[in-house]
């Protein structure tokens, strides 16, 4: 599906920029030759097109966006804030209209996805004239655990899987199942799709899901490394692929999504092989306020020093560290970051350095993981949004021969690769699209 959306999408608009590395004239073949086929989705069905709706739940949040799957344009975008609790408020967008922010009661979810509904159809502002004409739901759900290593049409013994998998996401799973239900609730007759952010990690190999624990710890209660940010890595791997005109099978590729949650992964011959994040997002690199990897002792220490229990300590690890406890307290986001490097202050330096190296890090060490790398792709907020911080990970990666051109890397929102013709291993930066990917998950299944 993935080569066809290929030839529909991605030809007009960044032909020219493919022109840097070469792989354009394959790429051009590759389009027409797709355009000739039937169109047929990676689970081997004929695709059917339809609009989508695609939910991202949190406890007492609701991002949707609505996404026509021919076109894989996004008719209508918003957000639910501040679910069953006061001042609650429906932020809603629809396609080259104007963006409107409302304030209303949402005494639960099932209220916020009514809200939604109902601005969709609106007769004024919606996009589309009733709900028949949403073809399908596509919902994010965060922990799939072992159970699913792809995505799925949810039914009642799905419901049931994905909430065996609470424990592993407490914060996260149950309110994805609350979004489920509501729309559920709503749309009875419309199928749902389930899609994992740790499915496309499923295929790491034993040695590098496995923890230095007692083994028992994985066979009773399955603590392992999981990742997350799968539909991110998974969408960013593959595109970097078509952009260049090869096969995805053919590719070492290092993924770095780097936003306020932040991996990188490893994806050898189209599939992963690592990633940084484990049990739980916390793991792997410095991120916004997370700490990443520290020595797991630091927690007792800690504790012992400032008289705190496991809890705090958690909060401190979770939401007190990162780039914001590096700085002093300056900031957590990159902009404030970048522009305290700029004027030399410290505080921002410091974290920025800090924050740099480690990503430098884990690229060597997936680098080693795949016996060497062809691509390594910048996503998210910050990996698509921060020149600086690309250019300080490459400082350390000459060893890959990278070359990386300072104009390209300047560019913003566009596929595109960002080194030098001779750059032995090619920067791309790829902005990432997780509606998208899960919009085109969804068709595919239903
Ligand atoms: P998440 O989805 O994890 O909340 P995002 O992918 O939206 O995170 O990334 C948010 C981060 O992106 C913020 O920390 C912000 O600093 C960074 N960011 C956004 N725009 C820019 C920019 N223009 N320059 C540098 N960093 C940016």
């Amino acid at each position: 599906m993935l080569e066809r959306r290929a030839g529909s999408r991605y030809d007009e608009q960044n032909t020219e920029k493919s022109e840097a590395f070469g792989g354009v004239a394959a790429f051009r073949q590759q389009s027409q030759n797709d355009r000739a086929k039937p169109n047929y989705n990676n689970y081997g069905k004929e695709e059917n097109y339809m609009k989508v709706l695609v939910i991202n739940c949190g406890s007492s949040s609701l991002k949707f966006q609505l996404i026509d799957s021919e076109t894989e344009e996004c008719l209508a975008k918003g957000l639910c804030e501040r679910i069953g609790i006061e001042g609650s408020m429906i932020t809603y967008a629809p396609q080259g209209g104007e963006k409107e922010k409302t304030t209303t009661p949402m005494s639960d979810h099932t209220e916020a996805i009514r809200l939604v509904l109902e601005a969709l159809t609106n007769a004024a502002t919606g996009v589309v004239k009733n709900l028949d004409e949403i073809g399908a739901v596509g919902h994010r759900v965060v922990h799939g655990g072992e159970k699913f290593a792809k995505s799925v049409i949810i039914d009642g013994e799905v419901l049931k899987a994905i909430e065996e998998c609470n424990d592993l996401a407490p914060l996260h799973n149950p309110a994805n199942l609350i979004g489920i239900n509501a729309c559920r609730k709503l749309m009875p007759e419309t199928p749902m799709v389930a899609v994992f952010d740790t499915a496309f990690h499923q295929t790491m190999p034993e040695e590098a899901y496995l923890y230095g624990l007692p083994y028992e710890y994985y066979r009773n209660y399955k603590v392992r490394r999981y990742g997350f940010h799968g539909t991110s890595h998974s969408y960013v791997s593959k595109r970097a692929a078509e952009v260049l005109g090869k096969r995805y099978e053919d590719l070492k590729i290092i993924v770095c999504h780097l936003g306020n949650g932040a991996s990188v992964s490893a994806v050898k011959n189209g599939k992963c092989v690592d990633t940084s994040m484990g049990l739980t997002p916390l793991q792997g690199l410095i991120m916004g306020t997370r700490s990443g990897d520290i020595d797991p002792a630091i927690v007792e220490f800690i504790a012992h020093k400032e008289g705190k229990n496991i809890d705090e300590i958690m909060n401190i690890l979770n939401k007190k560290s990162g780039v914001l406890g590096l700085s002093d307290n300056l900031s957590s986001d990159f902009r404030d970051l970048e522009a305290g490097y700029d004027r030399g202050d410290e505080n921002a330096i410091r974290a920025m350095r800090t924050f740099c190296y480690n990503v430098a890090k884990y690229v060597g060490a997936y680098t080693a993981s795949m016996n060497g790398v062809d691509v390594i792709c910048f996503t998210a907020g910050v990996g698509e949004n921060g020149p600086l911080v690309r250019s300080m990970i490459c400082e350390y990666l000459g060893y890959l021969g990278i070359a990386l051109d300072p104009e390209l890397n300047n560019r913003r929102g566009e596929d595109i690769a960002i080194t030098m013709p001779e750059s032995r291993t090619t920067v791309m930066v790829i902005p990432t699209n997780e509606e998208l990917a899960i919009a085109r998950e969804t068709v595919a299944l239903v």
